[in-house]
C-alpha cells in the first residue's frame, strides 16, 4: 500500500524548493536591514497558551486547532500562529527585563484544521514579525512599511493593503453595546453562527459569507465612528507614517480581522487574487496580549505572511519564469573505471573553490554519463581519461556554445568562477 501525505499537507520538492529558497533569503536579508532578530519557538505549545491568546471565540480556537493529550496527559496545540508563541518565549524569557522594543521575526509551519482547498492547508507556513514595548503610532507605520517592503522586493503587483482601527478597550466596549443595540432588532434573521457572536463578539459579524449578515452589519455602526481620541489620533499617525513613506492603502471601516486580540490598528493585504483565499498576510496591535499571557503591561504590534499564497502568487505573475543562474554548474565524467578516482578529487577540489559540481555515482557508461550531464542542465563538462591524467589538462566543454578549450586545474577554477 501506497501510504500519502495527510490531507491539508503537500511536500516541496525539486524546483518548487527553489522557489522558496528564494523567497526566505530576501526575507532574512530585508529584516537585516530593519534590526530585527530571528526566533524559533516550538511548533507545539499548551493549549492554554491559544485559549488565552488566541481568543476562544475567534474561528481558529472554536474549530481549527490540532489538540491532542500527550503521553502524560497534558493538553498539546500544534501551534495555528505565532504570536502567542512569541509572546510566551518573550515573557518566559524576560524580555521585559531588556533594551525595549524586542523586534522578532519567524518563518515557519502552523497548522489549522480547516477544509483544503487551493491556498488553504492544515498545515502551511508563515512568515511574521513581532515588535514588543513601544505604543508609538510611527512603529505602526514602520511595521506596515516593512510589509510592503518585503512584497515589493519579491516584485510583487496588484498589492492592496486594507487599514483599519478597531479601537481600544475603552472604546471597543461603548461600540460594542451600540451595535448589540442595532442587532438586537435583526437578531432573528442573523444566521446561527452570527447568533453565537452576537452575544460574544457581535464585531465578528463582519467576518460571515451570509448574504443577509452581511446586509444587516454593513447597515450598522461602524468602530471607526465610535473611536476615543487617543484611538483617533493614533490611526492619524499611522496613516501619516505612510504617506511618508509613499506605502499605498485603503481604509476599510468594515475590517475587524479574526483575532480577538487586536487593538487600534489593524490591516490586510492582497495581490489581486480573487476569493476566499486571497489574503496574502495580516496583522495589527496587540496592546492587551502581554499581559493577558501573564506578562506586564506592554505594547505590541505583529503580521503574519502566508508564504504558500506569496508562492501561489508569484507563480500567477510570472515571477520565477527567469530565475537567474548565479553558479556555475559543472559535470565530470569519467571515461572508464580506472578515471573515478581522478573525477573524485577534481569534484572535490571544483567544491571547495565553490564551484558546483557532480560526478557519476550510478556506474554509467561515458555516453550515459553525458546525457545525465543535459538532464541536469549541466553549464559545463570535464571528461576525463588516462591522457588527460597523465598530461594534467582538462577539457572544459561549453554545453550551450559546444566550445571546448583544454585547462590546468588552477585554469579551470579561475575560468569556472569567473561568473
Ligand atoms: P492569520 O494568521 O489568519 O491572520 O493569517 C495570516 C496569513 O496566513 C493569511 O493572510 C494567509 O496568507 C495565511 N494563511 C492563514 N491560514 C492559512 C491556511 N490555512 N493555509 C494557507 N495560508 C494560510
Amino acid at each position: 500500500m501506497v501510504i500519502k501525505g495527510p490531507k491539508g499537507t503537500h511536500d516541496i520538492i525539486s524546483n518548487d524548493i527553489k522557489k522558496w529558497h528564494i523567497i526566505e533569503s530576501k526575507l532574512v536579508e530585508l529584516m537585516e536591514f530593519y534590526d530585527y532578530c530571528e526566533i524559533r519557538t516550538p511548533i507545539f505549545e499548551s493549549t492554554e497558551l491559544f485559549l488565552r491568546g488566541v481568543g476562544d471565540t475567534t474561528d481558529i480556537v472554536d474549530k481549527e486547532m490540532y489538540t491532542f493529550l500527550d503521553k502524560g496527559n497534558r493538553s498539546i496545540t500544534l501551534r495555528p500562529e505565532g504570536t502567542a508563541s512569541v509572546v510566551r518565549a518573550f515573557i518566559e524569557h524576560g524580555g521585559f527585563n531588556e533594551v525595549l522594543p524586542s523586534k522578532f521575526y519567524y518563518i515557519g509551519p502552523m497548522f489549522r484544521y480547516s477544509r483544503p482547498q487551493t491556498g488553504r492547508y492544515r498545515q502551511f507556513h508563515q512568515f511574521g514579525v513581532e515588535v514588543i514595548g513601544s505604543i508609538n503610532p510611527y512603529l505602526d507605520g514602520e511595521v506596515l512599511e516593512l510589509m510592503m517592503n518585503i512584497f515589493n522586493s519579491l516584485g510583487i503587483k496588484n498589492l492592496n493593503l486594507e487599514i483599519n482601527s478597531v479601537g481600544c478597550p475603552k472604546c471597543r466596549p461603548v461600540h460594542k453595546e451600540e451595535l448589540k443595540k442595532y442587532l438586537k432588532k435583526n437578531y432573528n434573521e442573523l444566521c446561527p453562527t452570527c447568533q453565537v457572536r452576537y452575544e460574544k463578539n457581535p464585531l465578528r459579524i463582519f467576518d460571515c459569507k451570509n448574504e443577509k449578515c452581511q446586509e444587516i452589519i454593513n447597515n450598522g455602526p461602524l468602530i471607526t465612528d465610535n473611536l476615543c481620541e487617543e484611538c483617533n489620533e493614533h490611526f492619524t499617525n499611522v496613516k501619516n507614517y505612510l504617506d511618508m513613506t509613499n506605502v499605498d492603502y485603503t481604509i476599510n471601516k468594515k475590517m475587524v480581522r479574526g483575532l480577538d486580540y487586536y487593538t487600534k490598528t489593524a490591516f490586510e493585504i492582497t495581490a489581486g487574487r480573487e476569493g476566499a483565499q486571497s489574503s496574502i498576510g495580516g496583522g495589527g496591535r496587540y496592546d492587551g496580549l502581554i499581559e493577558e499571557l501573564g506578562g506586564p503591561s506592554l505594547p505590541g504590534i505583529g503580521f503574519a505572511i502566508g508564504l504558500e499564497r506569496v508562492v501561489l502568487t508569484m507563480e500567477e505573475q510570472g515571477l520565477f519564469d527567469n530565475i537567474p543562474k548565479t553558479k556555475n554548474k559543472v559535470y565530470v565524467a569519467n571515461v572508464s573505471d580506472n578515471n573515478i578516482d581522478a573525477a573524485v578529487k577534481l569534484v572535490h577540489e571544483l567544491r571547495n573553490n565553490e564551484i558546483i559540481a557532480i560526478n557519476d555515482i550510478m556506474s554509467r557508461k561515458l555516453k550515459g554519463q553525458f546525457k545525465y550531464a543535459n538532464k541536469i542542465d549541466a553549464d559545463y563538462v570535464i571528461t576525463i581519461g588516462d591522457d588527460e591524467i597523465a598530461n594534467n589538462t582538462y577539457p572544459l566543454k561549453n554545453m550551450i556554445t559546444g566550445e571546448q578549450v583544454y585547462y590546468s586545474i588552477d585554469e579551470l577554477i579561475k575560468n569556472l568562477r569567473g561568473v
